[in-house]
């Protein structure tokens, strides 16, 4: 078969473009190192749970034609993120709402979890955050810095707090309301029966091959040289050959437990925000399901050092990085017949609503 496009990884953005593609008439093939498609949000049934082998992944945006668009793939239920923080056993409500201030201070009104906040703004005199930890600590005050952010940020990120840059922790709302929902988007869901299905749709064209356990690297110039069209979702660097340097990454561990008990923990997602216990969090698969197996399948997450080998699940977009990645993208700019997308195409940290917009720009681009 003469192909159209070759499309270098079935994650989420690979598999938006070959299926948008072969919806065009395009022949495409795919090709995925791993064993299995779908990237970082594949799911897998195991006792009866939908267990999410790379961490929570939970669908939210704001965007109605995006919602729209993933709910041709999966029917989404009504799951609402709503994370408990483990403070050395001390249980506080996530995001930060009124439901934390509550149980932290005892205030009961907005004006006095405000006022709280502002006292202890003042007294650690943050005027322009310039890092994470003053960026939290303008936002929320060092009780709660100290309690919920420092030791889980510390952990995951394998940096001091004022080492990283603020706009990391500006992901998460603070809310003046005795509202737990992680997320301030419109909508938000988990596909039942798994993540996989929607990507399986997606790539289940006859226009469309997958090749599975395949890396671009072992073939890459009869690839260059065979193919008209490359959709590239893997690392930017590693297709320059690291000219300019290695981009960096934080990486993660999963340890999955199944457990012979119906219900382990009460709720989807737990996080341990003290330093001293080394993973950062809990999931219970069952919960994003509203599951009633009699067993339930935990994974603890273990935030990881990065180094050439691993998975690169999270980009780190601090200034260096991002400067490297610049010199990365002009170079990329220069090979008109290979696109680069998704998270390790763009180094950036996209949530899945995100990367679904930016293929679709890329489709637009491509064919209109
Ligand atoms: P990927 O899913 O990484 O897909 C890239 C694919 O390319 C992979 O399958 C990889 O194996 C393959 N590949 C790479 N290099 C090569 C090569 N050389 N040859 C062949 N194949 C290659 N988003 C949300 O919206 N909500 C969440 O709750 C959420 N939670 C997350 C939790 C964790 C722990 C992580 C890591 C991410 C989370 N995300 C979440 C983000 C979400 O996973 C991503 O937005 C999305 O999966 C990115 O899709 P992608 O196609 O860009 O990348
Ligand atoms: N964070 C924190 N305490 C928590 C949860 C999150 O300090 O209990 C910080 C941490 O720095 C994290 C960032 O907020 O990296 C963003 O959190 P999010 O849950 O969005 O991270 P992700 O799901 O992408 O890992």
């Amino acid at each position: 078969m003469e192909y159209d496009y070759l499309v270098v990884g079935s994650g989420l953005f690979g598999s938006v473009f070959a299926y948008e593609a072969s919806k065009r008439g395009k022949k495409v093939k795919v090709i995925e190192k791993r064993n299995h498609i779908a990237g970082n949000i594949y799911t897998e049934n195991i006792e009866g749970i939908n267990v999410h082998r790379y961490g929570a992944h939970i669908f939210h945006t704001n965007n109605k034609e995006i919602w729209e668009y993933v709910n041709r793939f999966a029917e989404f239920n009504h799951f609402i993120n709503s994370p408990i923080a483990n403070y050395k056993g001390e249980i506080y409500n996530l995001p930060f709402n009124m439901n934390t201030f509550n149980k932290l201070w005892g205030v009961v009104t907005p004006e006095e979890a405000k006022a709280k906040i502002e006292e202890q703004k003042a007294a650690a005199g943050i005027d322009k955050p310039r890092n994470l930890e003053e960026q939290a600590i303008s936002l929320v005050g060092t009780d709660i810095y100290e309690k919920l952010i420092k030791g889980y940020t510390e952990k995951q990120w394998g940096r001091k707090a004022t080492e990283l840059p603020a706009f990391i922790i500006k992901r998460l709302p603070v809310r003046f309301t005795y509202d737990n929902n992680y997320f301030n988007d419109k909508y938000q869901g988990i596909p039942i029966g798994g993540y996989t299905q929607i990507v399986e749709k997606m790539l289940s064209s006859d226009l469309i091959d997958v090749e599975l356990e395949k890396d671009f690297f072992e073939h890459k110039e009869e690839y260059l040289k065979e193919f008209p069209r490359i959709v590239y979702t893997g690392m930017i660097d590693q297709f320059f050959d690291y000219q300019f340097g290695t981009l960096e990454y934080r990486s993660l561990e999963f340890e999955t437990i199944i457990l012979d008990q119906e219900n382990y923990q009460g709720n989807a997602v737990v996080n341990y925000t003290d330093a001293e216990t080394p993973f950062t969090r809990i999931i219970e698969h069952k919960h994003f399901e509203f599951g009633t197996q009699p067993k339930t399948i935990i994974t603890k997450e273990y935030p990881k050092k990065w180094k050439k080998g691993d998975e690169p699940y999270y980009p780190i977009n601090d200034e260096k990085n991002n400067e490297m990645f610049k010199r990365y993208r002009q170079l990329a700019d220069q090979l008109p017949n290979v696109i680069f997308g998704g998270r390790l195409g763009m180094y950036k940290y996209y949530d899945m609503h995100q990367v679904i917009g930016a293929a679709l720009a890329v489709v637009k681009k491509e064919f209109e």
